[in-house]
């Protein structure tokens, strides 16, 4: 045994690992409670900024609008990504303030924006059941004075399996009022096709996992054609998300239907002025605009 112990000691690097192994737990789950107090302060005070990363129709090379992207620079840690803070908010109940916060910046920031630009907003499962996420929208077009129109809603299909009656009766009556309803990470969650006829979406985006490999791999270039006309057959409009390469770029639009896309190789998410410097200079001239950016905000 004694052995034993001394190779494990060896291999995990000495007597202190097991300690410090529980005071790592330790200090990570005090970190995210103090993450928790700070995002609910962050919120509060209104210190979340939003990222708008555009979305191109890649066959005239022109900008169709942007999606909302919260962003937090916490005071020690510096950026925190949304794929933790996020989270956090929802298991908080913070998410509904949030959610509001960035609906509320993103239809105020879209007005500053030629008309024909629209604004994309996530919005979480957890808001169908803590809110009623079509007041909430409509309150916020009524103060912004954006056109339903301008608007997009993204959700998952995590939101509609967890939350199918308030999100379903949530997202008929927004798309009534003429938002454009998104389901979000097409092909990464559980929906059954049947909701894809049920629920009143306007635009399928399908997951970046799904263009990955498309430039070497046959059968990923097989499965996005598919699911790309697979949302066709049922008439709506498709974003594919994560495009990397100009490779990339060039099989989509050759081989695929794709409306639109969204992705590193036209710009990362920019600051709301970076935005606004982009959409002016597309703009006024007609002219077909150099669209790639270098990854500045
Ligand atoms: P999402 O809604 O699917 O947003 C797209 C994410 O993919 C963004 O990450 C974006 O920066 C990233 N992305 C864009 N182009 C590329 C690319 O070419 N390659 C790669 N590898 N990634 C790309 P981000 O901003 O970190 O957001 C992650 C997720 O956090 C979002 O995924 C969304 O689910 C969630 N999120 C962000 N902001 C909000 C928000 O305001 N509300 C809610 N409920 N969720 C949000
Ligand atoms: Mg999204
Ligand atoms: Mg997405
Ligand atoms: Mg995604």
């Amino acid at each position: 045994i004694k052995a034993d112990l001394a190779l494990y000691e060896a291999k995990s690097g000495g007597k202190g690992r097991v300690v410090q192994f529980h005071e790592r737990m330790d200090t990570e789950y005090k970190m995210r409670q103090q993450l928790k107090l700070d995002l609910k302060t962050a919120i509060d005070e209104g210190r979340l900024k939003l990222a708008y990363q555009p979305i191109i129709n890649p066959r005239t090379n022109r900008i169709a609008g942007c999606e909302a992207l919260a962003r937090w620079t916490h005071p020690l840690y510096g950026p925190i990504s949304p794929t933790t803070f996020i989270p956090i908010a929802e298991e908080t109940g913070m998410i509904t303030d949030l959610t509001a916060f960035v609906l509320s910046a993103a239809t105020r920031d879209c007005r500053a924006w030629p008309g024909d630009i629209s604004v994309a907003v996530n919005i979480s499962a957890r808001d169908f059941r803590a809110c009623d996420v079509e007041e909430l929208v409509t309150g916020v077009l009524e103060n912004t004075g954006l056109p339903a129109v301008r608007l997009e809603i993204e959700v998952t299909e995590t939101a509609l399996i967890e939350e199918q009656e308030a999100a379903g009766a949530a997202l008929q009556s927004l798309h009534r009022l003429g938002v454009g309803i998104a389901l979000d990470d097409f092909g990464t969650g559980y929906s059954s096709l049947s909701y894809l006829r049920s629920m009143p979406f306007t635009k399928l985006k399908i997951d970046r996992s799904f263009v990955a490999d498309i430039e070497t791999d046959p059968e990923a270039l097989r499965l996005l054609t598919n699911v790309a006309q697979l949302g066709k057959d049922l008439s709506l409009q498709i974003t594919v998300e994560g495009v990397e390469t100009d490779g990339q770029l060039a099989i989509i639009t050759g081989k695929t239907g794709v409306d639109f896309v969204q992705g590193f190789l036209y710009g990362p998410p920019l600051s709301f002025d970076a935005m606004t410097r982009l959409l002016a200079s597309h703009y006024p001239s007609g002219a077909v605009p150099e669209l790639r950016l270098v990854a500045s905000r």
